[in-house]
């Protein structure tokens, strides 16, 4: 999986962000999305991998769904990991089966 600069999420476009020691508070973050400001930051420590970020990614896209969508859900954070690993391995495992991969012009 790759990590563009930028991510459409019901037309919105959101520009993808770098910051080191990305905090809420006391709490170090691994993402964050801003629906104000239209992007999201993930996480540029050292000890984060590519995976990590590549999940994360998804993570925040399925906050900015359930955003668009207007939906409140309880146990919002469960739910968006949940999918969002789920997701991922699923998109790793069968991308080539799933999409048409070659570039576009
Ligand atoms: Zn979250």
């Amino acid at each position: 999986m790759k990590i563009p600069e930028s991510i459409r999420i019901g037309g919105v476009e959101y520009a993808i962000r770098y910051e080191k020691n990305l905090r809420d508070g006391n709490n170090l973050l691994y993402g964050q999305i801003s629906y104000d400001d239209c992007h999201i930051t993930l996480s540029e420590s050292d000890g984060t991998s590519h995976q990590k970020r590549c999940q994360t990614l998804l993570h925040e896209i399925l906050h900015g769904i359930r955003n668009h969508a207007g939906l409140e859900i309880e146990n919002e954070e469960e739910i968006v990991d949940m999918f969002a690993k789920g997701l991922y391995q699923v998109l790793q495992d069968n991308g080539a089966r799933l999409f048409d991969l070659k570039e576009r012009l």
